[in-house]
């Protein structure tokens, strides 16, 4: 197909007329369940009522009024973040990315506050994924994205991910802090090894530093906790939120705690759409279903169950699939045929997956899936590792 677009990505020849919940209606009227969630970010699936609602109303009343003025949907939803979370303030973005800055910059700025602005620098680790701006792709170090883009923004140092030893030997005297994703997301759903992050939170207290969790991904109940870093009971300075916070709606948020914040004072930082009426109204929506009781134990608990179903399928497959790693509704099947083959022939089979890095493909149902979707979407995964099985068979017979 000619297009207009950049062909920065490789997409799929499929475009979706409808959506309801996990489900996708294809302009062809193939209906496909939706486990790639537009990667992570349809918290509460497609059209889901109080969203649409919330929208509708919203679009009625000013989308837009600056941040030069009160918004007391923005006000609202930063209370909201803050008494869900360790945090005290909230600064809302369009973007992973911005969430990313702000966060980058928010610690800098607090170790300028303190009169040390020579911590400027952040540890990183081998396989982040924190975004496509200029700092976010030197944050996270691949070299694909930083190829042919000029010299990296400096002020990252990356250490092996799980190393707690090359992080310290990392720590200098121009280190402000760790920026780290509890589960490497792009990375392929890579899960922090027991104690990290603890071990993450010690060396920052040690040496006066601000542990930064990038929480784009796995954020607002992803993992079955409304942070994935909760798992590992550890308390962070500053996160940053997107995806899944605005269920569809471009909205990102850097939160911090006001000590970690104190440096991001009036004028240090802005937005023009950051945190418009539009945005936070529908990020209160998602919030208004995500913190209902009983919520994120369910997703925790249809977690369990995707989980055991995948280490069935793991064992009826063992060519094809290699390992399963994961939290909540957040996997990652590692394949052994390559990863865009295997979600190839689960898009065959009805059902939306996702690549990443690892040579693994991404599980991100909507946080609202049922169990009988999540069979539905298992018995799928067998149609495709036994297209995947026999392909293989008919290669090995040609030769
Ligand atoms: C998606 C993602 C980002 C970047 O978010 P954008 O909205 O694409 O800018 C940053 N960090 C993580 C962990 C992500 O998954």
């Amino acid at each position: 197909m000619v297009s207009a677009l950049f062909p920065t990505y490789a997409r799929a020849d499929l475009a979706f007329e409808r959506g309801e919940g996990a489900w996708l209606v294809a302009s062809d009227g193939e209906r496909y369940l939706d486990f790639g969630a537009g990667v992570a970010v349809l918290s509460l699936g497609h059209a889901h009522p109080h969203l649409v609602g919330t929208l509708n109303a919203a679009a009625a009343k000013p989308w837009h009024v600056s941040n030069l003025f009160q918004i007391p949907q923005a006000e609202r939803l930063a209370e909201r973040l803050a008494q869900a979370t360790f945090a005290d303030l909230a600064f809302f973005t369009n973007s992973g990315a911005e969430a990313i800055e702000c966060a980058i910059k928010t610690a800098r700025k607090y170790h300028a506050a303190e009169g040390r602005p020579e911590r400027y620098r952040l540890i990183t680790f081998e396989g982040a994924f924190h975004g496509r701006t200029l700092a976010t792709i030197a944050a996270g170090g691949n070299p694909k994205y930083l190829d042919g883009f000029g010299p990296p923004v400096d002020g990252f140092d990356q250490a092996p991910y799980g190393d707690l030893e090359a992080v310290e030997a990392l720590i200098g005297p121009q280190t402000a802090g760790v920026l780290v994703e509890p589960v490497q997301g792009e990375g392929g759903v890579r899960v922090a090894p027991p104690r990290f992050l603890a071990g993450l939170r010690e060396l920052c207290d040690k040496h006066g530093l601000l542990l930064v969790v990038d929480e784009v991904q796995t954020g607002v109940g992803r993992t079955g906790r409304f942070l994935a870093i909760e798992h590992a009971g550890v308390i962070p300075d500053i996160a940053a939120l997107a995806k899944g916070l605005g269920g569809g709606f471009p909205l990102g948020a850097c939160i911090a705690t006001a000590e970690a914040a104190k440096g991001m004072t009036a004028g240090a930082h802005g937005s023009t759409y950051g945190g418009n009426p539009l945005a936070t109204s529908v990020g209160n929506a998602v919030l208004d279903v995500v913190l209902e009781p009983g919520f994120l134990e369910r997703v925790a608990s249809l977690g369990l169950t995707l989980r055991q179903r995948l280490a069935e399928l793991e064992d009826r497959h063992p060519t094809i699939i290699d390992s399963i790693r994961g939290e909540g509704l957040m996997f990652g099947v590692k394949t052994r045929v390559p990863n865009t083959q295997f979600t190839a022939a689960a898009r065959a089979a009805g059902l939306l997956t996702i690549p990443a890095g690892d040579n693994v493909v991404r599980l991100l149902p909507p946080l609202i899936v049922g169990e009988s979707e999540i069979a539905e979407a298992v018995q799928r995964l067998g149609v495709a590792c036994a297209a995947l099985e026999s392909e293989a068979a008919r290669a090995g017979a040609a030769l």
